[in-house]
């Protein structure tokens, strides 16, 4: 009896040892210091500890990293402080244009939306996409009917703009524009260009899961999109091997596949999370000129969340339970 006892209490150990819950968010990599009041920051720092507690408290409870990755998506979509959901960033003719993915590390699958109006969480909508249909990437009225048969939320097209993202457009369009849309200049305007949300996560089963959902870039050409919805270029989740979210200039995400490299340089380069992704946006994507960041947790809990812009909100929390949040510093 003591020894089942005691082998019992071992187990449970190794078996928490083995799974440390970990819940990663980013608010995007637009901050810049200038840019930025102490206001705002506050208020983008409020919205990403509600958010990190929502995920958190599924963990804590035993549930998913699917689950938790898309209700912390949820708050920040529904938030008009970051360029997901409501709040979204406003194509050239000054609509909303909404993408999502999601990628769970257990079974591989994904699922993603692109170009969709009016849908409330795009999130859930690309976990729809996931659960209820043979396919990964759905988009514009194809995917907006499947939200409606699935009975998701819409709100009228006005809910989603902001007029902080209006004053966004027309600075980007004082810009010039070049190829019919605002071309982000390497190194500057990172704030006419960013603001995507992201989350990554590892339950107490050991699966990991990641999401990322955006309005783009402010500015872009209506129909053109990022890497946000590319499955291996902004999400990318493996079990055993790292869950990623990315925010940046996406169209270097897509050339570089990023989110998928992180994995494949820890799978066969034997790389460590922490090398990996540094490598990636610190040098690799540094010399293209090109900027943005990353959040990422591997199968044992290691975080990394590096940025080569000015700055990237982003939080997590580990076993311990503490909040951690930041804006410019890793
Ligand atoms: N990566 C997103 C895109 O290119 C933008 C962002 O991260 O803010 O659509």
């Amino acid at each position: 009896m003591k020894s089942t006892l005691i082998a019992l209490i071992l187990i449970t150990g190794c078996l928490w040892a083995g799974t440390p819950i970990t819940l990663v968010l980013h608010g995007g990599a637009g901050a810049e210091r200038k840019k930025l009041s102490p206001e705002k920051e506050a208020a983008c720092r409020a919205v990403l500890n509600e958010a990190l507690h929502k995920g958190y408290d599924i963990l804590k409870q035993g549930g998913s990293s699917e689950q938790a990755v898309i209700s912390s998506i949820m708050v920040l979509e529904d938030s008009p402080l970051f360029n997901a959901g409501r709040g979204a960033a406003l194509t050239r003719d000054g609509i909303v244009e909404l993408d999502a993915s999601l990628m769970v590390g257990h079974s591989g699958l994904a699922g993603a939306v692109a170009n969709v109006h009016g849908v409330r969480n795009p999130i859930l909508l690309a976990q729809k996409v996931m659960l209820r249909t043979p396919h990964v990437l759905m988009i514009g009225e194809g995917a907006e009917n499947l939200a409606r048969q699935e009975k998701l939320e819409f709100e009228a097209p006005e809910w989603f703009i902001t007029p902080e993202q209006k004053e966004r457009l027309e600075r980007a369009k004082k810009k010039d524009l070049p190829k019919g849309a605002y071309i982000p200049v390497p190194g500057r305007d990172s704030s006419l260009l960013m603001g995507t949300v992201g989350a990554v996560a590892l339950d107490k089963n050991g699966n990991l899961a990641a999401g990322t959902s955006t309005g783009g870039l402010a500015g872009k050409l209506p129909g053109r999109v990022g890497d946000s919805p590319v499955i291996g270029a902004g999400t990318y989740a493996e079990n055993g091997v790292c869950a990623v979210s990315c925010t940046g200039h996406g169209e270097f995400f897509i050339r570089n596949a990023v989110a998928y490299d992180v994995a494949a340089r820890m799978k066969y380069a034997n790389a460590t999370l922490k090398d990996a992704t540094h490598t990636i946006i610190n040098d690799k994507l540094k010399k293209l000129d090109a900027r943005g960041g990353l959040i990422a947790v591997d199968a044992k809990g290691n975080v990394s969340t590096p940025f080569n812009s000015e700055g990237m909100f982003h939080a997590r929390m580990g076993p311990d339970g503490v909040a951690y949040i930041a804006v410019f510093e890793e």
